[in-house]
């Protein structure tokens, strides 16, 4: 529970610049919407609970597709600007907008159909919202019903790009004239939320995590779970490990998106639809998260392995927030190290 820093995260959703922020990102906002429009069947005739609703844009989508009946819920004063969006556009009939935690609100109705949301955070777990949309969906779900997204992967590459070392790090020696390495200190703790093109790569991205919607538990949020990465060319180090997320829609619950699928090429005969925050695909607003290595690693030759894990775990002190550690072995050289996201 992020009970300790609820008012503040509430807060973050109050104004006008975020939901611009997250609209204006086409991947995610056209992914959501294709899906649902592509999909009228799955929509036609059903109730759907959409959780975190914001500015009501799936809710819409949703009573767009044919929805019976669509509840929108979010805890921030959003809300009115939703209940405003919703009446505007003469969807009143159909969504009731209700402010209120998922966790505490009454809803007017004891089961959905459908659970819609957009919860996915930095480095996907940041801000912990999966925890409510899995609330939501072990109290309201109906049988068989559909989360959507219905599944997420978390990826992870191997990072060498010396122009960025050199913008972000090695800068701090050569400031006007001046060196600044205490500016350096902290660089490596935390993970930076960065744009990369998929030249600062310096192995293929491997999947370390599935999360199906339908069936993971809250317990399954903190884990720990290998990951075997290869280098593909030559490289004087590693520099950084890059984290990212891919997005799956499936159109039931009984279909499982291969082990090896990737949202950039996972085409779906069943209508789902896919999209991936990663450096191979359009720039989103989750961006990548750089986790830059403290010690040097020396020279990787092509086809060198990386065999690690990677634990995700809730920050002590703030559950909203991420520590991640990696711990890994090139050769006989072991590392590890930990990451913040905060
Ligand atoms: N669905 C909108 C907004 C997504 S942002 C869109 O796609 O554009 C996530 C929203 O979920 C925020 O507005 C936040 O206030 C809300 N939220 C997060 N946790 C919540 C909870 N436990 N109960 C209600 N609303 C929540």
């Amino acid at each position: 529970e992020g009970s300790e820093d609820d008012s503040h995260y509430f807060e973050s959703y109050s104004g006008n610049d975020i939901h611009e922020i997250m609209l204006k990102d086409t991947v995610r906002t056209d992914g959501y919407r294709d899906f649902i429009y592509e999909n009228k069947h799955l929509f036609e005739g059903k109730v759907v609970l959409d959780v975190g609703c914001g500015t009501g844009v799936l809710s819409m989508f949703c009573a767009k597709a044919g929805a019976k009946k669509v509840i929108a819920v979010d805890n921030s004063t959003i809300i009115n600007k939703a209940t405003a969006n919703v009446f505007e556009n003469s969807l009143d009939g159909v969504i009731t907008c209700i402010r209120g935690k998922i966790e505490e609100v009454t809803l007017p109705v004891k089961q959905v159909d459908i659970i819609v949301s957009e919860w996915m955070g930095y480095v996907l777990l940041y801000e912990a919202m999966l925890d409510s949309v899995l609330f939501a969906r072990d109290k309201y779900l109906a049988p068989g019903g559909l989360m959507v997204p219905s599944e997420c992967k978390i990826l992870i590459a191997a990072m060498h790009d010396s122009e960025y070392m050199n913008e972000n790090v090695n800068f701090w020696n050569h400031v006007y004239g001046f060196s600044m390495t205490a500016m350096k200190e902290k660089i490596r703790e935390d993970v930076v939320i960065t744009g990369l093109n998929p030249s600062s790569l310096a192995s293929e991205p491997v999947a370390f995590c599935h999360l199906s919607l339908h069936t993971i538990k809250t317990s399954d949020l903190t884990f720990t779970k290998p990951f075997q990465l290869s280098i593909k060319q030559n490289i004087e180090s590693l520099d950084a490990f890059v984290i990212y997320f891919d997005t799956f829609f499936t159109t039931s619950r009984n279909q499982l998106v291969p082990e090896n699928a990737r949202a950039e090429s996972w085409k779906d005969g069943e209508g789902g639809a896919a999209f991936t925050t990663g450096p191979f695909g359009k720039l989103t607003h989750w961006k990548q998260g750089v986790l830059l290595v403290e010690k040097k690693s020396g020279l990787l030759r092509e086809g060198e392995a990386i065999n690690g894990e990677v634990t995700y775990k809730k920050r002590s002190g703030n559950s909203r927030e991420v520590e991640v550690e990696i711990e890994w072995k090139v050769e006989s050289r072991k590392d590890k190290q930990v990451w913040y996201m905060r």
